[in-house]
């Protein structure tokens, strides 16, 4: 929160400031930049990733794709998941589709992460060429009377003379991941907890035709559960529970042999792009709304990637965000922006999305853990009887986030 003097710093000044261009930076940057909004994004990478991370966009994310003009070009280059199917131990125990929830739209896009920024990213230099600066790392934040001063780093790799960069902004949005910077420099704390669940994900080229199909589908095997979604281009992303604590290394071969144990599938890891092992944690903000900063996405809200709701939230926050942003921009209020009661309703929306999403993410990773095997049939029996029964339908509809409607 000191204020730099460096003879090289670059001064600038804009009226929305963007710390991180992960989905939902850019995703709020294009938004912003459609409706005129003079949006600055600082984004601590110097290049894209190239790590796929999340492949799901549910179908309110898909809706919120079509609000800034890359919906057609996301489906097109996108896997459609159009429901899913329930085994264990060899049989189908049941299946729900999408279709009564979302009519429209009766699919989960399936998409790389970094696909998915990658058109964000075209998008918004179509609208505004100079919003989004890569290898700049937001060090500093500094309240002033009419904003907030923001301080960056160079990455000194691409540039060894270049200085700092100071940014007066109206309004600073900490969109910049789980371990939030921003929201550390706020001083805003966190609640949450680490979950007794780990998990091994690869992507592998579908092994024959059952890999192939178009349906997600879930083991719910004695061993622990084991997930396949399909990927654009024929090959499936496979997720398997390793128990409580993590693998020592993320292996193909190991995950190959885990799906091929507990569901007779045979993957060939030679054909695996991608392969990594993940812990679980859940971590809220304590406030999103903090003097003239913001927090969303990730930064205020981290769940289980477990039903792949993360980059669907940090949209809708966005698409609540945006049109506050641009009236922030228009009247030029000052003071603190929590004053204002429609912050604080969008304060309450986000925070309730993220309480329901916590929920299932927290309710499918415990239907996924291990089970002795009479409690393993035990639970067969009542997701059979569960989804031979209208509450499949409810089910669907939970799990595409029609309550985020
Ligand atoms: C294994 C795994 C699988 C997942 N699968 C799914 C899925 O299928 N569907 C789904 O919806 N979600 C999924 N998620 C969650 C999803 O990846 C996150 O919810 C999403 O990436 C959050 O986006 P974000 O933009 O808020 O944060 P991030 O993606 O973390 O982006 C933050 C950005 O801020 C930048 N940054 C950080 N600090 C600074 C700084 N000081 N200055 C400048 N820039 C900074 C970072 O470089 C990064 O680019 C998954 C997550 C994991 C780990």
């Amino acid at each position: 929160m000191t204020p730099t003097n460096s003879a090289n710093r670059t001064e600038r000044a804009c009226e929305v400031m963007i710390v991180g261009g992960g989905p939902t930076g850019l995703f709020l940057a294009t938004l912003l930049a459609d409706l005129g909004v003079d949006v600055l994004v600082l984004e601590r990478r110097a290049a894209p990733s190239a790590h796929s991370r999340a492949i799901g966009l549910h179908p309110p994310a898909v809706a919120a794709l079509h609000e800034v003009g890359v919906a057609d070009a996301a489906v097109a280059a996108g896997a459609r998941i159009r429901g899913g199917s329930a085994r264990s131990r060899g049989r189908e125990l049941g299946r729900l589709s999408f279709e009564r929830a979302w009519p429209r739209r009766p699919f989960v896009l399936s998409l790389p992460q970094s696909r998915t920024e990658e058109l964000l990213e075209e998008r918004l230099i179509e609208l505004a060429p100079a919003a989004l600066r890569r290898g700049w790392e937001v060090t500093e934040l500094r309240a002033t009377l009419h904003g907030v001063e923001v301080t960056a780093q160079p990455d000194l790799g691409a540039d060894p003379d270049a200085g700092p960069l100071m940014v007066r902004a109206r309004v600073v949005v900490g969109a910049d991941g789980a371990r939030s910077r921003v929201r550390d420099l706020l001083g805003v704390g966190t609640t949450g907890a680490q979950y007794p669940d780990t998990y091994l994900m690869g992507d592998f080229a579908a092994p024959d035709a059952a890999g192939a199909d178009r349906d997600a589908v879930i083991h719910l095997e004695p061993g622990g559960v084991v997930e396949s979604f399909p990927l654009p281009g024929g090959g499936n992303r496979w997720v398997a529970h390793t128990g409580p604590a993590p693998p020592s290394a993320a292996s193909l071969d190991d995950l190959a042999e885990i799906v091929r144990t507990r569901t007779g599938v045979r993957l060939e890891a030679a054909s695996a792009t991608m392969i990594s092992a993940f812990t679980v944690r859940r971590r809220t903000a304590r406030a999103l709304v903090t003097g003239r900063c913001v927090l969303i996405g990730d930064a205020a809200h981290e769940i289980s990637p477990i039903g792949g709701q993360g980059i669907t939230l940090g949209w809708l926050d966005a698409l609540d965000l945006a049109p506050l942003l641009q009236q922030a921009a228009e009247n030029r209020q000052h003071g603190s922006l929590r004053s204002h009661p429609a912050w604080q309703r969008f304060e309450r929306a986000c925070r309730s999305r993220a309480r329901i999403a916590r929920l299932l993410a927290h309710a499918n990773m415990a239907l996924g853990r291990p089970l002795p095997v009479p409690l393993a049939v035990a639970r067969d029996v009542a997701v059979r009887v569960a989804l031979g029964t209208p509450a499949r339908r409810v089910m669907a509809w939970a799990y595409s986030m029609g309550w985020a409607r």
